[in-house]
């Protein structure tokens, strides 16, 4: 992390230093009260439930530094106390300031979904060649952003950030943080369509991450993605496309799956490297292909950067293989319409003798069009190979609903809770047999997975 002091944090923000002193170190900035260590600078953010500059007192006495918008009379203290006039702004501030310090590239990766995979792919393939710092966890949004940029490892050659929003304007004030330099959709789907209304508002919305990169800066897009592939010629940058199409600027040739990994050739102008990805899913071919497309662009040994993907760690979706008893696709993290759909191909896709099972929950947040997207996502099933559906939650109905007038032969099924599809799979499943379990978080259905296993 780079060395701030308050007088750092005064130049980032425009703040008045209420009380302390100026030459104080402080160490990681913090908004959670209950995550304060000594040294920390607290950042007390107006939430929607809590404000909490209620815990501000308590924070001084945890010996933290503290801004506050609020409060400005109550506190004499040894510990520094900034007063700024909005914390959320003064975090992002923050944040934009010690972006400025950090000279080598950025790379910022938004999208509706696979965000989170292509940023694990993209560090993967460069940290065969270089020391890289990346976002933990989801740390994507506008308070995730300026946290993850204040602890930017300053020896690090090249940081890889998620970015997300949920609603209009928020992309903008990311881009202003972030100044990426090499941007990357991943994908315009129907998440957080709520509050953005259509996929073309999100697309404007996500392509607005080039707003503030560099000049000489670069933009690549999934090209594997209808609405990302009209726009190529049309953004006003250095734009690529990447994908598994063969018209894509960067693209996987040769594509098959040998040993539940995909193996491909990336492919560039002249250039050709053997790659093997250890993660199913066609989407995650396009997910590493946009690593080794940076990578190239950037000047690196291919060969070493294509080789961490054969060890790829990280996805939410996994694959586990009870030795005699069955396969588990476990994708029960979070869902929206398109990664169900992506999931439903990985499950098609999967070789085995046994049947194919697909237990789908639940999709949040989709706004007043959520029943009919459950209904499209129905559609989609009957159209794939698979054996049974089991759904459970008040949504999924419409899925069942989509399968069911599709005049499809895959048998279908309801269950009122997580505990009775447990105890419908535990008695149905044979050793070749794979299921798929996929729902938002909010159904919880990592209680079925673990009573599978246990
Ligand atoms: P969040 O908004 O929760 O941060 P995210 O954008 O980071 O999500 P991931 O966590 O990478 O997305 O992936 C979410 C889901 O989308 C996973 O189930 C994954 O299998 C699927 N997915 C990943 N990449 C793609 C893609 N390119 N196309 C479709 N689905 C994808
Ligand atoms: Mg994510």
């Amino acid at each position: 992390m780079y060395r701030l002091t308050i007088k750092d944090i005064l130049e980032a923000t425009g703040g008045v230093l209420l009380c302390g002193d100026e030459n104080t170190e402080i160490k990681d900035v913090c908004i959670n009260s209950k995550e304060i260590k000594p040294g920390d600078l607290f950042v007390p953010i107006i939430g929607e439930r809590v404000d909490a500059h209620r815990f501000i007192e308590s924070a001084l006495h945890t010996g933290a530094a503290t801004l506050t918008s609020q409060h400005t009379d109550i506190v004499v203290s040894e510990k520094p106390f900034v007063y700024v006039s909005d914390t959320e702004k003064a975090l992002q501030d923050i944040g934009a300031y010690v972006r400025r310090k950090f000279k080598k590239p950025v790379i910022g990766v938004t999208g509706s979904v696979g965000k989170t995979t292509t940023r694990q792919m993209i560090a993967t393939v460069l940290s065969g060649c270089l020391n890289v710092y990346q976002t933990e966890g989801n740390l994507n949004s506008q308070i995730g952003v300026p946290l993850t940029l204040r602890r930017i490892d300053e020896n690090a050659e090249a940081a890889v950030l998620e970015m997300g929003i949920s609603e209009p304007g928020q992309m903008e004030i990311l881009s202003d943080m972030v100044k990426p330099d090499i941007c990357v959709v991943t994908m315009i789907g129907v998440a957080h369509i709520e509050f953005m209304k259509t996929r073309e508002n999100i697309r404007k919305e996500k392509l607005s991450i080039i707003n503030h990169m560099s000049p000489d800066g670069v933009l690549f897009l999934n090209g594997d993605d209808a609405l990302l592939a009209e726009v190529k010629g049309d953004t006003g940058v250095r734009t690529f496309t990447y994908g598994t199409g063969a018209d894509c600027d960067y693209r996987a040739e040769n594509l098959h799956m040998e040993d539940y990994q995909y193996v491909y050739d990336f492919v560039h102008g002249d250039t050709r490297v053997h790659v093997r990805l250890n993660a199913l899913g066609k989407h995650n071919v396009g997910n590493s292909l946009v690593g080794l497309a940076i990578a190239d662009y950037m000047g690196l040994d291919l060969e070493r950067a294509a080789a961490g993907l054969s060890e790829f760690k990280g996805l939410r979706q996994k694959l586990i293989r009870v030795p005699g008893k069955y396969t588990i696709i476990d994708d029960t993290y979070n869902a929206s319409p398109d990664s169900m759909k992506a999931s439903l191909d990985v499950l098609e896709d999967l070789e085995t003798t046994g049947k194919k099972i697909a237990v789908l929950g639940d999709m949040f947040e989709l706004g007043e069009n959520a029943e009919q997207y459950h209904y499209e996502v129905g559609k989609y099933v009957a159209t794939k190979k698979i054996d049974e559906l089991v759904v459970v939650g008040d949504l999924a109905q419409h899925i069942m609903q989509g399968v069911q007038d599709s005049n499809s032969d895959i048998n279908c099924y309801s269950f009122k809770d997580n505990g009775e599809v447990a105890l419908y799979l535990l008695s149905v499943m044979q050793p070749e047999d794979i299921v798929l379990i996929k729902g938002s978080n909010g159904m919880h259905l990592d209680e079925v997975v673990n009573n599978m296993l246990g």
